[in-house]
């Protein structure tokens, strides 16, 4: 559809108006022609009503304030591609500032939380790797005893050097040279 074509079936008068017939919702603001072709693109809006509250609505619905009922001069914030992110787009812009921007420290802090605990994870894969080379003997073999030493001695006590060895038997990282030895894989 037209831009043009759209902006001729807008009725000029009424403050409000569900126009169903092309499946928009007039606000009584003027849009501008760029503003307007990104709403029809996005069909979530959040609207606000001159009471303060701020709302969600999809195009084509009534649009009456969720607090005080009022329709008219209700204006369009932003709009939003989901249901889900228009959502979270009304309650943000409902909350106080300070809860806002308590909820966005909060955030941040989790993410952080989840980046550690990958750093950590990385480290740890690398200590077990160390401590399995240095299980390895001038032979080239290592013994469950010797990893399991190799690992205790790096603080690595939580580690099942039996798991451990078994695991990288699967990888194929390395093979089995006899009784509880193993080599590494060339
Ligand atoms: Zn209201």
């Amino acid at each position: 559809m037209k831009l043009g074509q759209l902006r001729t079936t807008i009725p000029r008068s009424p403050a409000y108006c569900a126009c169903s017939r092309i499946g928009i919702t007039y606000i009584s603001q003027p849009l501008e022609p760029r503003t307007f072709a990104r709403i029809v693109d996005e069909k979530w809006v959040l609207l606000k009503c001159p009471c303060g509250n701020f709302f969600g609505s999809s195009l084509g619905s009534n649009t009456s304030c969720t607090r005080c009922s009022n329709s008219k001069d209700i204006v369009t914030a932003s709009s939003y591609p989901s249901p889900e992110k228009l959502a979270d787009a009304v309650s943000r812009s409902n909350m106080p500032d300070e809860i806002s921007n308590e909820v966005s420290k909060r955030l941040s802090k989790i993410e952080t939380r989840q980046n550690r605990a990958r750093e950590r994870e990385s480290q740890g894969r690398e200590s077990v790797i160390s401590a399995m080379r240095e299980a390895t003997g001038q032979d080239g073999i290592m013994s469950l005893k010797s990893v399991r030493e190799s690992l205790i001695d790096r603080g690595l006590k939580e580690v099942d050097p039996w798991e451990l060895i078994e695991d990288a038997e699967r990888e194929g990282i390395l093979h089995r040279a006899g009784v509880e030895a193993w080599r590494w894989v060339q």
